[in-house]
Order: structure tokens, then C-alpha cells, then sequence
């Protein structure tokens, strides 16, 4: 249960003064829908209305308030004219300007003549210092009823600044004290602000400086983000290992089997990563394991010999994908290699449903069926093992750490593997998986050919698709991504169906199929089925290929608005071609004109063909949040810290997260209690639940 104090924070957001149903709405567009989200959501920028004292024309454009003298005014010639206040600052004359209809009262009061303060964003306007409609006006002795400096929040249409300002202000007044997590040691050192007093001064700036990311408000409060999703990893952490594991330790017989029965052998990095893992999994500690390969790199047999070993003991194995198609995929190929060994592999997703569902949850339950396959579909909590071992999590960026808490509570001590193929920078890689052990399958298989990349304006199309004619023609494959990229997923889906239609009527209609996330999912088999067994030649798709389809017969991969993608996707995607012993190219299609960074982003991609150093480069370029794609990463999306900027707030949190789960494994100290409000405050509820329940 959430702790009382918090109450007043995640009450409904109209019962904040200022906030009725109409702008509660306005509000859940810029992703706030309770006080707390107020609290949170900082003034982006801030404006300066300190007096100049000699108001120049250096200053336009610009802010600028000024103290003057009215002079006159000059009422529009026609019905929809403009309003002109004539002015004096010092010897310059000046005016401000009014598009709109202005009333009576305030022309009397305002217009007449007299000292006032007026600031706003002023320009020069046929060589005159111009405002257009200040932001204030106001008589000289009421000066100080204009603020120094005023908050700037992100905003949407509808919900002006004032309102933002005021209802934040509201919402503060009745923010709470809260008990303070952080090490007073900590708090004196850098000379961190209480919580409540952090959130205050932040939403009260009184300067630029107040809203410099390295402010200690602004550092506090980061820390608070970072420190709480620490918690959250340490303790999903604790909460896999806190039992002890179970020995895995298979005999060996049906991995060599499966070896047996392929056309190729293991490369040495594939053998290293499945001999590290067995290994793991057969020692008395919980397996908690990280699989990095670069896409290509052949993680899915180093997933299969993993299984293998635990069916080998009699034990459960699941593997986890982010989407049907990929789950299929996995169980189909999974099931050509193991079927020659007796060993049965299941499928589970959303889709399975009756009978078959009911059959597969018996044979599950009875431990019938050592091996499944399946997605998101898998944590349900009607899904249960006889004896699951060993749970992978096949593009694991996809999944966030909870799914992670719930996957491993359906056996005993379930030993963990994650794969990823995104290449995560190290300060990424700290953030997520916390101190996870990790494989590092760092060798492609033999045979592959680098893929050629060119990078080639959206104008030159026609000559692209000759190109795919031409490979077509000779019984190659190829991938035409047409992204999401505009808000409405609509017209993107309208783009790609317009693309489709296209390349059909030019290729032939049984050559060309088309694949979207808003696809009936037995279409969308049906389009795939159609690419894989090589019926048609060209897949067109929005980004779902983006993570791991295998077809080797594809050598061309055609990334339309490539300019709209972080390098690490066009990575990913690039590496769905070369998988066969032909020669593969990467077409990226850009719309021109295509920026400076565009020019340099794409251009980097042509020249490496190393992931690792992609995924370095995307992070300075793009930011944290970018590099594993948007909401799917997984990634929490922190409002304040910036895990770039905040890198030594970031390990201090992370040690200190520790520290504290050592000294205080239950959070029963005064200081374990506050860290678990903290938690709720952040929204960490499942761990701050985890705790409570042991
Ligand atoms: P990823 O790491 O991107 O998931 P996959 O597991 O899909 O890569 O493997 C890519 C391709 O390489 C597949 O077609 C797979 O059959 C093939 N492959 C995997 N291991 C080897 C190997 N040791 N030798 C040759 N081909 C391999
Ligand atoms: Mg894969």
C-alpha cells in the first residue's frame, strides 16, 4: 500500500486549485495526471525581467523591460487594425503594439500618458523598438507586481504559462515534507536541499543559474531519479539471488546431438559464451547473465544449447521474444534443429488460445514439455512450470525490469540469460542491468561478406528499385523499411501501404508483400511465411523486422528515411542482410536536404560496421533516451537526470543504492522507511511491493 504521506501527491488533478475536468485533460497530454506529476515536471527555461536601465536596439530580439513613458496612442484606421501605444524610453522613442480589439478601461488607464513598467519580447519593427502585446503593462508604483524572473514550462496548446505557473504553485502548497532517503553525510556534502524545499526552490527560479542542470536543486533531484531506479535493479537483483540457485547440470548427451545434426560448428565465441553459461548455470548461485552479440552474431543457437542443457536434466527453459513474429520464427527454427532428437519445443503467445492454450498449460504444468518459446504472453499469471530452470529474453531491451521480476518468480531459483544486440555503452550498461554477469559474443560466423552501405537521396528512388529488379531477377530478397516516423502512425501506415502498392505495380504483384504492426497477426504470418519460403522477393515493413528475422537469401535491405533513425537501428537492420555467402548492400534513402548531423550520422554507418562504436557515437550524438529506440527501451525515461550529463550522480546513486540494501536489506531503519516512499513517489511500486513481501 502506498504510504499516507504520499497521498496528497497522487490524489486526482482536479482536486488542485486551478484545475477543472476540461484542463485535467490538457495536462494528461504533457503526461501529468496527478499532483505529483506537477511536482515533477520542472520549468524547462525561465525568463529575465530585470529592469534595463538603457533599453538598447543591440538587445532585439528579445526579451526586454523597461521603465517609460506613454506618450499617446493611435487607434486602428479600420475594424481589425492594429493598436499602436506610443512611448518614450529615455530619449528613444518606442511603442507596443495590439492586433486584437482593447477595451475601453484599458486604454483610459493604460494610454493617456504616464510612467509604466512594460516587459515582454520586443523587436524592432520598421526601425522602432517594438512590443507586441507585452506579457506586461503596468503602472510605474506598481512596478514590483512584476516578477524578476519567471519559470518557462513545457507546455501544450491551451495551457498557458500561467496556469502552468499557478497550478504549479498550488500543487506545491500542498506537496508534503517527506523523510529524507538520501546519506546525511551525502546531503552535507554537496549541501543538497530537503526533498520538499528542492522541489520549491526548483519551480521558484530566481535567475538562469537556478536552472543550470549542475544547480544543487536540479542535482538533488536527479540524484533522487537515479537513486530510486537503482534501488529498484539492486533489489531485482537480490530478489533473484536471494534464494539460492539451483545446480543445473546437464549430461551433455542432447547438446551433442544438436551439434551433431548441423551443417556448421560453433564458433569459438559461441562455444566460450554457451561453456560460460552452463557453467553458471551449474554452479549452487543464481544465474543473472547479460549475452551481448552483435546482430548476426548467432545468439539464438547459444540460446538453444543453453535450453538444451537444462532439458537435459529434466528441467524447463523459456525464451522469451518481444514480438509473434520473432517468437515463430525462434520456434520454427528451433523446432527444425531438435525434432531429429525427440525434443519437443511449444509456442506461446497472446494468439494461443482454446484448446491447444489448454494443452500446452498441462503439458507445461505436468513438466511434459521441457521447452517453450513465447511472448509477453509468457507472464501471465496463469502460466505456470512444473520446474522452469532457466528463462532467456531474446532483444531483452524490449522488456523492462519488472517483466524481468515477474518472469523469474515463476520457478524456484530461475536462472536468468539476457540477449541483447544493441552494444550498450558502459554508462547505459550500468544503468540498466545494474552488475549483471556478461557474455560477450564478439565473432561473426564464417563466411559473411561486409555489407556494402550507400547512402543515396530519396529523388534517386527508381534507380533503387531497378537495382531490386536486377537481384530479384537473379533470386534474391530484399527489405524495403518504410519507418513510423510522423505523429500519426496513420499516415506513416498510409506511406508504407502507398510504398507497397508501388513497388508492386512496378515488380509485380506476387513479388512484393507487406508487413505492418497493425496487421492481423494471421496476415501478418501469412506475408512472412510468403518472404521466408522465398515465394515473394521483396518485404516491405515498417521498423517490426527491426529485431531478428533470419532469412540469409536477402541481400538488400532498403532503409527509407534513414535520417529519421538512431544508428544503432539502422545497425540492427542492416544486419537482417549478409547472413549468406552472397554479397549484401544497405541502401539508407534519405530525404534531401539532409542535415549536417544527418550527413554525418549516415555517413558514420557507411564507414563502420562495429556496433559497438555505433552505439558510442548514436549516445553523444542522440542522448540516452534515443539509443535503444524510445518507449520500447525498456529504459526508464528520466524527467531530470540525463545519464550523460549526470554520469557521477549516476555511480554515486548506484553505490549508494547498494550500500543501503547491505546495511538495510528490508528497509526497516528510518532511512530504509523514506527510501521506500521514495520508491512509491517514483513509481517504483513493484519493488517497493518486493520489499514488503520479502
Ligand atoms: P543474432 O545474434 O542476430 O540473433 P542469429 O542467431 O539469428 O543471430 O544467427 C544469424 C545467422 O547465423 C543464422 O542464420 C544462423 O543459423 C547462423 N549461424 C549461427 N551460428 C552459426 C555458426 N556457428 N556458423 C554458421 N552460421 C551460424
Ligand atoms: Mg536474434
Amino acid at each position: 500500500m502506498r504510504p499516507e504521506v504520499l497521498f496528497p501527491l497522487f490524489t486526482p488533478l482536479t482536486s488542485v486549485r486551478g484545475v477543472g475536468p476540461k484542463s485535467a485533460q490538457l495536462f494528461k497530454k504533457i503526461g501529468i495526471s496527478c499532483p505529483r506529476d506537477i511536482v515533477f515536471h520542472l520549468p524547462a527555461t525561465g525568463i529575465d525581467r530585470r529592469i534595463s536601465e538603457n533599453p538598447s536596439p543591440q538587445m532585439l530580439p528579445g526579451v526586454v523591460t523597461a521603465l517609460v513613458q506613454v506618450t499617446g496612442h493611435t487607434e486602428p484606421r479600420r475594424k481589425g487594425g492594429v493598436h499602436r501605444v506610443h512611448l518614450m524610453i529615455g530619449n528613444i522613442p518606442a511603442q507596443i503594439t495590439y492586433f486584437r480589439p482593447i477595451g475601453r478601461s484599458f486604454i483610459a488607464q493604460h494610454c493617456a500618458g504616464g510612467r509604466f513598467l512594460v516587459s515582454g519580447r520586443a523587436e524592432l519593427f520598421d526601425g522602432v523598438f517594438t512590443w507586441a502585446h507585452p506579457d506586461y503593462l503596468v503602472a510605474e508604483d506598481k512596478a514590483a507586481a512584476v516578477p524578476t524572473f519567471e519559470p518557462v514550462y513545457g507546455a501544450t496548446a491551451g495551457l498557458g504559462q500561467k496556469t502552468l505557473r499557478s497550478v504549479a504553485q498550488n500543487a506545491l502548497s500542498a506537496t508534503p515534507d517527506l523523510p529524507e532517503w538520501i546519506d546525511p553525510n551525502l546531503l552535507r556534502k554537496r549541501a543538497w536541499p530537503s526533498w520538499q524545499k528542492a522541489v520549491q526552490v526548483a519551480h521558484n527560479p530566481t535567475s538562469l543559474a537556478d536552472l543550470a542542470a549542475d544547480n544543487i536543486v536540479r542535482e538533488r533531484l536527479a540524484y533522487d531519479e537515479v537513486f530510486a531506479h537503482q534501488l529498484t535493479l539492486v533489489l531485482a537483483r537480490q530478489k533473484s539471488r536471494s534464494r539460492p540457485g539451483r545446480a543445473t547440470c546437464g549430461d551433455g548427451q542432447l547438446r551433442s546431438a544438436a551439434l551433431a545434426h548441423l551443417s556448421f560448428t560453433l564458433t569459438g565465441a559461441q562455444d566460450r559464451c554457451v561453456k560460460e553459461i552452463t557453467q553458471d548455470m551449474a554452479s549452487d548461485r543464481r544465474m543473472m547473465r547479460l549475452l551481448q552479440g552483435d546482430v548476426g552474431a548467432g545468439k539464438t543457437l547459444v540460446a538453444v544449447m543453453s535450453m538444451l542443457a537444462v532439458a537435459e536434466t529434466g528441467g524447463q527453459a523459456v525464451l522469451m521474444a518481444p514480438t509473434e513474429i520473432l517468437a515463430r520464427q525462434h520456434a520454427h527454427s528451433i523446432a527444425t534443429m531438435l525434432t531429429p532428437l525427440g525434443v519437443d519445443v511449444g509456442i506461446l503467445t497472446s494468439r494461443d488460445k482454446g484448446a491447444a492454450r489448454t494443452a500446452l498449460m498441462h503439458r507445461l504444468q505436468s513438466g511434459d514439455l521441457k521447452l517453450l518459446v513465447g511472448t509477453h504472453a509468457v507472464f501471465q499469471d496463469t502460466v505456470t512450470f512444473a520446474d522452469l530452470r532457466l528463462a532467456i529474453v531474446d532483444e531483452q531491451h524490449r522488456f523492462g525490469v519488472e517483466e524481468r521480476m515477474r518472469l523469474a518468480a515463476k520457478g524456484e531459483a530461475v536462472d536468468m540469460l539476457l540477449m541483447t544486440a544493441t552494444p550498450i555503452p558502459r554508462s547505459l550498461a550500468m544503468t540498466q542491468y545494474g552488475d549483471m554477469d556478461v557474455s560477450i559474443l564478439d565473432e561473426k560466423p564464417p563466411g559473411r561478406r561486409p555489407v556494402q552501405t550507400a547512402v543515396i537521396s530519396l529523388d534517386r528512388m527508381e534507380q533503387v528499385i531497378e537495382r531490386l529488379r536486377t537481384a530479384l531477377a537473379a533470386g534474391q530478397q530484399a527489405y524495403w523499411v518504410c519507418p513510423l516516423v510522423s505523429e500519426s502512425e496513420l499516415t506513416d501506415l498510409a506511406a508504407a501501404q502507398a510504398r507497397f502498392e508501388h513497388l508492386r505495380s512496378v515488380l509485380g504483384e506476387e513479388s512484393v508483400v507487406l508487413v505492418h504492426g497493425q496487421m492481423p497477426a494471421p496476415e501478418k504470418d501469412a506475408a512472412m511465411r510468403r518472404f521466408q519460403d522465398g515465394r515473394s522477393g521483396v518485404l516491405v515493413a515498417t521498423t517490426v523486422i527491426e529485431v531478428g528475422v533470419d532469412v540469409p537469401n536477402a541481400t538488400i535491405m532498403v532503409v527509407e528515411r534513414a535520417e529519421n533513425f538512431g544508428l544503432s537501428q539502422l545497425h540492427q537492420l542492416r544486419g537482417r542482410v549478409g547472413r549468406g555467402a552472397k554479397a549484401s548492400f544497405c541502401v539508407l534513402l534519405y530525404q534531401s536536404p539532409l542535415s549536417a548531423s544527418g550527413q554525418r550520422r549516415l555517413g558514420t554507418l557507411r564507414e563502420s560496421d562495429d556496433g559497438f562504436h555505433l552505439a558510442e557515437v548514436d549516445l553523444k550524438m542522440r542522448g540516452a533516451g534515443d539509443v535503444l529506440g524510445h518507449a520500447q527501451s525498456g529504459l526508464p525515461r528520466f524527467q531530470i537526470a540525463d545519464l550523460e550529463r549526470d554520469g557521477d550522480v549516476l555511480a554515486l546513486a548506484r553505490s549508494d543504492a547498494k550500500t543501503l540494501l547491505v546495511q538495510d536489506p528490508k528497509l526497516e531503519s528510518a532511512r530504509g522507511r523514506a527510501a521506500i516512499i521514495l520508491l512509491w513517489l517514483m513509481q517504483h511500486e513493484r519493488s517497493a511491493q518486493v520489499i514488503a513481501t520479502g
